[in-house]
């Protein structure tokens, strides 16, 4: 009869439609472990654990994530520096400073060098959580 003729139709469309919400599912999964990689591969690089160590003219350090994007303006005695954080670098996007040469200056994303605003006696550098642990351990 058209009952029986329906349930059977249902009962062998039903492994179907359930093999593809499996490769859906799976497809998804995929999906998350790869992102879930990318940043297990982002921390092992060490860029998660960059730190941007600002010491501005009045002694006072400012720390921020080299890894969140974000913009910070830091005032001193001497006057107002703005840094700008970006996909892993700092840079001095503005400052009132006279001359602007540490605008000037190249974006930093390693400890291997520093921005310097010589007016505002003002100094950015990235510095790396891990070489500090290590330093702690042979002091
Ligand atoms: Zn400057």
């Amino acid at each position: 009869m058209g009952v029986a003729d329906n349930g059977g139709t249902f009962s062998a469309d039903r492994p179907r439609s359930r093999r593809s919400f499996l490769f859906i599912a799976g497809a998804l999964a995929a999906g998350l472990i790869g992102i879930a990689a990318d940043r297990v591969f982002a921390r092992a690089d060490g860029s998660a654990e960059k730190t941007v160590e600002v010491t501005d003219g009045d002694g006072n350090v400012h720390r921020f994530p080299l890894a969140v994007d974000g913009r910070h303006s830091i005032t001193s005695s001497l006057g107002t520096n703005t840094i700008a954080i970006e996909n892993g670098f700092v840079r001095m996007e503005s400052a009132d400073c006279p001359n602007h040469d540490c605008i000037d200056q190249a974006p930093l994303c390693d400890a291997s060098g520093a921005i310097i605003c010589i007016p505002h006696r003002l100094i950015v550098r990235v510095i790396s959580t891990e070489e500090g642990r290590s330093d702690s351990a042979f002091a």
